[in-house]
Formats: C-alpha cells, structure tokens, sequence
C-alpha cells in the first residue's frame, strides 16, 4: 500500500497537492475517492458507511450497533445490525415491524422462533448459517459455548435496533390485574418481572439443542426458518467464488444474497440487479465499486473489512479487489429471488451489428463477449 503522504490528488495536470491538514488513514483507506479516477462525474449520494463509525450499545456480555438511514441515508430500504453475544448471553425475546435476515460471522448461536401457527423452531448455526424471520414473528438469539458475532439486515433503512417490541416492557407495561386475568391467576405471581427492558443479558448455556427441543411440542414451521448455508458448495470463476442464497434454497427468506471470495486483481463484473437494492458487507480485503446512474454520473467508493456499501436497485456498478488478499463480501437484497443483468451478457446476446454501431468495437472486442454466465472475472 501507498504511504499516506505520497498520496496526492493530482492525475497529469489536474489536481495539485494537499498540504494539510490531512486525516492520513481515512485518505489511506479511500485512495478513489480523495484521488477520483477521470471517468466520476457528477451527484451520486454517499454509498458507504462502517460498522468502525457506528455507536456500539455495550450490554452485559454482548454489543449492537447498526447502520441505519440514519447514518447511510440513501439506504431507505435497509439497515444493518453486527451484534456479539458471549457464551449464553441472550438477546431478549422480542419481535419488530420489519423482516429480519442474518448471517453468522463468528462461533456458534442458537435462535429460538414461534409464529402465527404455533409452529415452533428451535435450531444451531455456525458462520456461514443463515435465519429469516418475518415482520411480527417473536424469536430470541442465544450465543452457545465460545460466544458468537453476527450480521443481521432488516427489510426497511428505518429500522433500529433500540426500537424492538420487548417481551419484559410488554408485561411491564400492561396494567397488573390485565396481567393476572389474562394468566388466570393472582396478580402476585408477577409481582418479580422487570420494570424495564433486558435487550442482552446473562444467562448460563443453554441445554443441548435436542434436550430443549424434546421440551417442546414437535411442530416445525413448513419452512425452517433457518437455512445451513455453510454446507453449500460456492460456484468458482476465474477470479473468485460466488454462492447464492436465495428462496431457492431457503424457502421461508424473503431476502436474496450473494456471497463472494474474490482473488487479488479479481473482479465483480459490470451488471445491475432490476428487482433489488443490494446491501454490502464487507468481511475481508480491499475493495473499490464504481455505481453509475442517469444521466452521466459515477461515484467511487473503497471499502475495508466492517464497511457497508448500498446500490440502489438498477443502478450499474462492479466490485473489484484492490489488495492483496482475498476480498470477502456478502451483498444482500430486498427480493426473494436473486437476480442480476450482466454487461457482458447482455452485449453478447445482442446483435452484433447493432453493438459494433453502438460502441465502434474492433473484432477483438466482438470475440471477448460471453454467452456463459460470468458472475466473477479476472
Ligand atoms: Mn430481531
Ligand atoms: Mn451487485
């Protein structure tokens, strides 16, 4: 990497140098956008946030903090949660207004789900394990032995975290003879339940996942609302590996993702997604993305390990790895089924003809279109 001080915003004679005051990491980590490449032009909005920027909520044993549309405010649409729960630390049981998708990064978590049908789902997941749990549905997150961090993405950027329906300030907050009359039993008996919330706390590790499930009635929901992403083999291309986990896979998901390893000088190809904004989290590498919109205008932004990007539906960008070591991103969308329009596709089903008095290619270009399907290049 560059030295900090040898970054300059000059290209040929634009530009000239900054002779401070400077932040040196913050230039360090975002070469493209204090030195622009020529082609960006006009007012696309800020695409990027990190998770490093976010306040962090510290509770007994765990954290929360969450990019939202109040700090990424072009992501209308979603927001993200990067939460750690130690060895049995419980976020409490709670449901919210909007859908929930997540996706283990670290250790081990058990989450404990009953919907609508009094359908029960208790289950284990590792890194690369994913839930779905849907808008109004009560679930509860559990880090088993060795703790656990996780991402969660919700289906509305106005979603927070601190805003959660909570089962300890719905009874706190009901009058006491209502408690007792809707148990059919003295008000006494709840004479001892918080008076505020619990949101993460304290508790031992939970029993084996199949002692707690013998505790309850076998009645799983028609779809599991968990899914063992990690079993799934990636697809490989020549500069890296993409798997999708959609409704294909995971029925009860109302939420697409793509998740990508891509090799040093590998590229995520030039394409858009027509049904579906795409929320990024970056979880290794150095990464540039470049997203085009109407009329004329480009922005590029850099992202490091903890960042956030966001794509508006429709909109053209790539994703490429700058560094070098493996760029590891997981991109995820507002539709059940993931969907993309690439480039490279799109001109090679096209008739040449029409192509070459578009764009004026030489029979070199022509040959380099593919017919095959080209999530990651090289
Ligand atoms: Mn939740
Ligand atoms: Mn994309």
């Amino acid at each position: 990497m560059q030295k900090p001080t040898d970054l300059q915003p000059i290209r040929g004679s634009m530009g000239a140098t900054d002779l401070g005051p400077r932040n040196l990491l913050l230039d360090q980590q975002n070469p493209d956008v204090f030195l622009p490449p020529a082609t960006d032009i006009g007012s696309i909005p800020n695409l990027k946030f990190s998770f490093g920027m976010a306040h962090n909520r510290l509770e007994d044993g765990g954290w929360a903090r969450e990019v939202t549309v109040r700090e990424l405010p072009a992501a209308t649409t979603m927001a993200g949660v990067n939460m750690k729960l130690d060895s049995g630390v419980v976020r409490e049981l709670h449901w919210h207004k909007e859908a929930e998708w997540a996706y283990i990064l670290q250790g081990q978590v058990r989450l404990t789900v009953v919907d609508q049908d009094r359908c029960v789902w208790v289950d284990d997941l590792g890194p690369g394990d994913l839930w779905f749990v849907p808008a109004g549905i009560p679930h509860s997150i559990q880090g088993l032995e060795g703790g656990t961090e996780f991402l969660l993405v919700f289906d509305d950027g106005n979603f927070s975290e601190n805003e959660t329906l909570l089962i300890t300030e719905f009874m706190a907050h009901m009058p006491p003879e209502v408690i007792a009359k809707n148990f059919g039993i003295s008000a006494a008996h709840f004479a001892n339940i918080p008076k505020s919330e619990k949101y993460i706390f304290r508790m031992p590790v939970p029993e084996p996942l199949e002692t707690v499930r013998a505790q309850l009635p076998a009645a799983p929901p028609k779809y599991p609302y968990t899914w063992h992403g990690s079993s799934k083999q990636p697809q490989p291309y020549p500069g890296g590996t993409a798997k999708v986990i959609d409704a294909g896979d995971f029925p009860a998901t109302a939420m697409a993702a793509l998740v990508m390893d891509i090799e040093p000088g590998g590229m995520r190809e030039l394409h858009w997604h027509p049904d579906a904004d795409e929320w990024q989290f970056y979880m290794t590498g150095q990464a540039r993305m470049t997203v085009f919109d109407a009329t004329a205008k480009a922005r590029t932004f850099n992202y490091n390990p903890g960042d956030v990007g966001f794509v508006p539906r429709t909109l053209g960008h790539y994703i490429e790895n700058i560094g070098d070591t493996v760029l590891k991103v997981v991109n995820v969308f507002n539709t059940p089924r993931y969907q993309d329009v690439s480039l490279n596709n799109w001109m090679a089903l096209t008739p040449p003809a029409l192509i070459r008095g578009h764009l004026n290619l030489d029979d070199t270009a022509m040959k380099a279109l593919r017919l095959e399907r080209s999530t990651i290049v090289r």
